[in-house]
């Protein structure tokens, strides 16, 4: 390499690196009722009866140290609920059949099929020629066609379709899965580097080699600890509010071609990007899913929570795993507040462990802040400004080969047309239909009523506005969505894709879909009808007679204009009770033809008294951007706050170089009629954005 030419290394955060071990370490640190065990490993355990536990007897790996830990209460989430086989909960292994639970997608008789383990790899440039010798134990992919549907473009950090299941048993075969992986790992990088790899060319990869290869299979599916409650394919598909839901979960039903690669000839994934039946809405998780049936003080979180096989290809993933674990961590400390179960706590302290939640940011679809305490909630809220509804300019299109939808926040009573921005290839004028729905959540389309049904013409070999008259009457403060009715191949409805690292640009509370063709069964992929049941799209439930769309995640909208302009982001959404976009915008944001600072000012009718503010900014969470030293541009970085105690304004505080959503500032108690939260600059967006304010007066 010449000198002072450097090489970039490949850095991504949070992709199999200590990135996030290091933040949880830091958190657990900072917390000081938190005693940490770590590379301690529970393989016994002591009952006090058949349904209590007593303790844990462990092992510390270097120390040679063992402990036995005793607990009023312990918490499941080992992944494999090994806890739980040792206490005796009641457990559950493999795929119910469809009658257990009434689930349309599962078999007609149960198995035992569950997913495979996956070993990773992770690639690096090493500036120079890396040549790679395929072991002889290791397996050969010669052909592109030997990974089947398996993308490998993205060489440099691991497939997850390295996995191994059946014959292989995720728990007893571990050792064996790890190796057969390692066979196939060693494999496919052999493909890359020396095979017939179709996807990268020889260049591309040359200088790479294997940087790191696990040792560790990770795992997914395994034993499901039953609870009072069981989380079924309805639960998933088509939610309704469960008194005591903590949680909340919302990825698709996804479930791997059995066997995972080593049936390499058949793709590796149901599709679930594509097929309709597997999609879900987002929906709650309540404390009876949380702990075991039969062991009263055992308590899940992670993979290990009650719900059906289907549901199970729902939960477990990351984000949700680790809500739950904030969840079961609220109803510990709850039950050891009351000297009661967990069961208790579902019963009859749900709402008080829900308050707890959102206050620590976390969110449950339906509930809102209902929390007394809470004075901001009788504030009145007035702004320097905020921003209109705005759809971004397009970088992309999608042609309406399919139904397509957007949605969108109205303030007003009254919609009088929606503007389209179309194309037309068409050498003839098109007729098109809109129809006007109303959702009650910012990712359901599930309403199948048209409150309006318009048709405007776009011209042939056109590009430009099109109108669609509604003149509607409609409640304010509520979602809408306009969608086309038909397909109209050779029209293309102009889109706009976020820029990763860039300032968000979708407006919040929006969201695109589409509706895909209700495909017949026997049309769908081998692995879809050998995963799931042989099902009508009406039998999935909440689809309908339509089918379900599709929302278009990560940071997708289409190009619309609204008359009258609708102002959905208003000062008083900060009060409005949910810190995210549900069933409306739920966020402060202001003009951005208005340079900052921006400020936000809550007054009340008399003097009040506090010593606590809680702000909680946007880090845009619907993207996840692994850029390195990334700080979300949209999160408030400079702010400062003031206080007016019936005379003068007072500087409370200054903050400065802030990148995180929820900040909490105690101070000596003040007293006030007014504050006033400026904005001063943000990590990089023109506009101010705050989610939610509260403000308490609390014992120290
Ligand atoms: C290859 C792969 C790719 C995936 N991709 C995604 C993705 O892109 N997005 C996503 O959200 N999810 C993804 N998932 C799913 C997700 O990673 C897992 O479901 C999730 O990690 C489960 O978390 P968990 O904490 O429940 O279990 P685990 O991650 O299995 O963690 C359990 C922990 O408990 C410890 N433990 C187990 N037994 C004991 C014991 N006896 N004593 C002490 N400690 C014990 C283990 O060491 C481990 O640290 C993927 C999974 C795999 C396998």
């Amino acid at each position: 390499m010449p000198k002072n030419e450097c090489v970039i290394e490949y850095y991504l955060e949070g992709t199999m690196n200590c990135h996030w071990d290091l933040v949880l370490y830091e958190w657990v640190i900072r917390e000081k009722n938190i005693t940490s065990y770590l590379n301690t490993h529970m393989h016994q355990v002591f009952m006090k009866s058949d349904s209590q536990i007593e303790s844990i007897f462990a092992i510390q790996l270097g120390t040679e140290k063992s402990f036995i830990l005793s607990a009023p209460l312990f918490v499941d989430a080992s992944g494999d609920g090994l806890l739980g086989e040792l206490a005796k909960a009641k457990l559950r292994w493999g795929r119910e059949a469809e009658v257990e639970y009434n689930e349309s997608l599962a078999p007609k008789v149960a198995d035992e099929k569950v997913m495979g383990n996956t070993l990773f790899f992770t690639a690096r440039d090493t500036g120079m020629p890396v040549p790679f010798k395929r072991p002889d134990w290791a397996v050969e992919f010669p052909k592109e066609s030997d990974l089947t549907e398996r993308g490998h473009s993205f060489f440099k950090g691991g497939y997850w379709w390295i996995e191994v299941g059946t014959p292989y048993h995720p728990i007893n075969d571990n050792n064996e899965t790890r190796h057969e992986a390692l066979r196939q790992l060693l494999g496919v990088w052999d493909h890359i580097k020396n095979q017939d790899c179709k996807t990268i060319p020889k260049e591309q990869t040359a200088s790479y080699a294997l940087d790191f290869v696990g040792f560790w299979p990770y795992k997914r599916a395994s034993r499901r600890i039953i609870g009072d409650y069981v989380l079924t394919q309805s639960d998933v598909q088509n939610p309704h509010q469960l008194h005591d839901a903590v949680a909340y979960g919302c990825w698709e039903i996804d479930i791997h071609v059995d066997g995972g690669i080593l049936e390499r000839s058949k793709q590796p994934i149901s599709e679930g990007n594509v097929w309709q039946e597997v999609g879900t809405q987002v929906y709650g998780i309540p404390i009876r899913s949380l702990y075991s049936k039969n062991v009263k003080n055992l308590m899940m979180a992670g993979r290990t929570i009650s719900c059906s096989y289907l549901a199970f290809a729902s939960t477990r993933v990351l984000s949700t795993g680790s809500i739950c674990g904030q969840a079961v961590g609220v109803v510990a400390a709850l039950a050891k507040k009351y000297k009661v179960t967990p069961r208790e706590i579902a019963k009859f302290h749900s709402s008080e462990a829900q308050q707890i939640i959102l206050r620590s940011d976390g969110h449950i679809p339906g509930v809102e802040n209902t929390d007394t305490n809470d004075l901001a909630k009788k504030a009145k809220v007035t702004g320097s400004s905020h921003l209109k509804l705005h759809f971004p300019e397009p970088n992309n299109e999608r042609e309406l080969t399919m139904p397509h939808a957007q949605l969108f926040p109205l303030s007003g009573d009254f919609i009088e047309k929606v503007e389209l921005l179309l194309t037309s290839n068409r050498n003839i004028p098109t007729k098109i239909k809109l129809g006007l729905r109303e959702a009650a959540h910012v990712w359901d389309f599930r309403s199948q009523n048209n409150l309006a049904l318009v048709e405007a013409t776009i011209p042939a070999n056109s590009e430009g506005w099109t109108s669609f008259n509604f003149r509607k009457q409609i409640v304010p403060g509520k979602l809408y969505y306009v969608h086309t009715v038909g397909k109209y191949p050779g029209i293309f409805w102009k889109g706009f894709r976020e820029d990763d690292g860039k300032p968000n640009q979708i407006p919040i509370g929006t969201s695109a879909a589409v509706l895909p063709d209700k495909t017949p069964f026997s049309e769908k992929s081998t692995t879809f009808r050998e995963i799931f049941s042989s099902v009508e799209l009406k039998d999935i439930p909440g689809a309908g007679t339509e089918g379900h769309w599709k929302p278009l995640t990560g940071g997708r909208s289409l190009c619309m204009r609204i008359t009258p302009d609708s102002t959905p982001y208003q000062p008083g959404n900060i009060i409005k009770g949910t810190n995210r976009p549900d069933m409306w915008t739920n966020i402060w944001i202001s003009d951005s033809r208005q340079t900052l600072p921006a400020s936000l000012e809550l007054g009340w009718e008399s003097l009040i008294e506090f010593n606590t503010i809680q702000l909680t900014f946007d880090t845009d969470q619907n993207r996840r951007v692994v850029l390195p030293l990334f700080r979300y541009p949209d999160c408030v970085k400079d702010y400062m706050i003031e206080y007016h105690n019936g005379i003068s304004w007072k500087k409370l505080l200054d903050q400065t170089d802030n990148y995180i959503r929820r900040r909490e500032h105690r101070f000596d108690k003040v007293k006030a009629f007014k504050l006033r939260i400026t904005v001063l600059a943000t990590n990089g967006a023109a506009t101010a954005r705050i989610y939610e304010v509260r403000v308490y007066n609390e014992r120290v």
